[in-house]
């Protein structure tokens, strides 16, 4: 297993260092730090895949023939981490990360010529349909409805936590097809027009004060059959495989990293309990070595992947599992201790001074604008994408044969 970049690798960097150098101006680098959610807002998400688009970067790992970079593993875990160290502004996952993938693999052929040029463009900006009210985890007991009336579904129900609801034109949605036996054998996948009458979207505010996620409401939606990806009863299979790609890969050390950095620079200002500058308190020092160790593995755990990966040997099942675990975990304890650190300016309302559209300084020092939003936001990152628990229960099964 090689976890260095060979020559090639690093002659990659380079170049993405240099595109972000170029394209990744002063006013989209300050927009993204100003952000507190886990993706962009939708303008400032779509401006940077605008310029992901124009390089031709905008799907590192879709191939080419949809127009894809078609990097290799190495290179997309450098394209990544580059991109979060740089402080790139995080594009939504939904349509170039998972519904891109899904449309490639069991799309039909007008489905894919339709929706995947669309989707590179940014012209279809999506929205992930799962969760219910009372289905999230045990995800196959959800019961929006679709019954086929002709050449369309009509569906009812509702779908919750959906993420960018409100920037969406597009949502992928698992509906039930049939009641029929196993639960999981009547579900159905449908690609949903947002602006098809009986859809309402409501927003959700978090504990930070964001609007990132909804409730959409569906009131005898009618929807095309020929908007059914694969067939009708088998979408467990595609949600399934969709799951793959929202829960792994990623750069999560990258952006971790970024937290640390700014950790660090905090701990030389602000001044410790019994005096002198929290980066010399050892108590603070002592937490700090043992996230950077953290940290640490959780990096050298993505290269040895993506080593892995490279010489064609798969995965493994609970991977994935393992760095969504570690990663968002991880994350959560360097945003509680930025956080501490930040002491009383850890209590003002900075909302004002969040977002794309923010013209507010922060209250206090600039440093203080976005840590707590960041560590009350970073809450949800062990919920959704699956849950610890059921990361775990992922684990138990793959490794421990449970
Ligand atoms: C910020 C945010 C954004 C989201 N975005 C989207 C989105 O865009 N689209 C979408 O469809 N969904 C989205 N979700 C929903 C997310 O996928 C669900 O919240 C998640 O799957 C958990 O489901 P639940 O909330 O119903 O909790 P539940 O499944 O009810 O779980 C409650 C608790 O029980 C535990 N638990 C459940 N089952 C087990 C088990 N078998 N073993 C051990 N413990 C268990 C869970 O870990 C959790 O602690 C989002 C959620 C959040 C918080």
């Amino acid at each position: 297993m090689d976890l260095e970049l060979a020559p090639a690798d690093l002659a990659f960097r380079e170049q993405v260092r240099a595109f972000l150098a170029a394209k990744l101006t002063p006013e989209l680098r300050a927009a993204a730090a100003r952000q507190a959610g886990v993706f962009a807002e939708g303008e400032l998400a779509r401006r940077w895949q605008r310029i992901l688009y124009e390089q031709g970067w905008v799907a590192p790992s879709w191939p080419r023939e949809y127009g894809g970079a078609a990097f290799t593993h190495v290179q997309r875990y450098i394209f990544d981490s580059e991109c979060a160290a740089a402080g790139a502004p995080a594009l939504p996952a939904m349509g170039l990360q998972m519904c891109g993938p899904v449309l490639m693999a069991y799309g039909t052929q007008a489905q894919k010529e339709y929706f995947l040029p669309r989707t590179l463009s940014g012209a279809h900006y999506w929205c992930q349909g799962y969760s219910e009210p009372q289905s999230g985890s045990d995800l196959a007991s959800l019961q929006t409805r679709a019954v086929r009336d002709g050449d369309e579904y009509v569906v009812t129900g509702s779908k919750i936590w959906t993420t960018h609801a409100q920037h969406a034109n597009w949502m992928f949605m698992l509906v039930r097809t049939s009641a029929e036996g196993k639960a999981q054998r009547g579900i159905s996948f449908l690609l949903v027009d947002m602006a098809t009458p009986g859809i309402t979207v409501k927003p959700i505010i978090s504990i930070s004060g964001e609007h990132e996620v909804n409730q959409v409401f569906f009131d005898e939606v009618r929807i095309p059959v020929a908007n059914r990806v694969g067939e009708e009863n088998q979408g467990w299979t595609v949600a399934k495989y969709l799951l793959e790609f929202e829960r792994g890969g990623g750069a999560w050390s990258a952006r971790i990293k970024g937290l640390l950095r700014q950790l660090r620079a905090i701990a030389v200002v602000e001044q410790s309990d019994g005096g002198g500058p929290l980066a010399a308190d050892p108590s603070f020092r002592r937490r700090l070595a043992e996230l950077e160790a953290e940290v640490m593995a959780v990096e050298f755990t993505e290269r040895r992947v993506v080593s892995n990966l490279s010489t064609g040997a798969n995965a493994g099942d609970a991977v994935a599992s393992l760095l969504k675990l570690k990663g968002s975990e991880t994350q959560q304890r360097v945003t509680e201790l930025l956080v501490e650190a930040l002491g009383c300016y850890a209590t003002p309302d900075q909302r004002a001074a969040l977002g794309w559209h923010a013209t507010g300084a922060p209250i206090g020092p600039e440093y203080a604008r976005t840590p707590v939003a960041r560590y009350l936001n970073g809450r949800a990152a062990t919920i959704f994408g699956g849950s610890s628990e059921i990361q775990r229960n992922i684990l138990a099964r793959a490794v421990l044969g449970l």
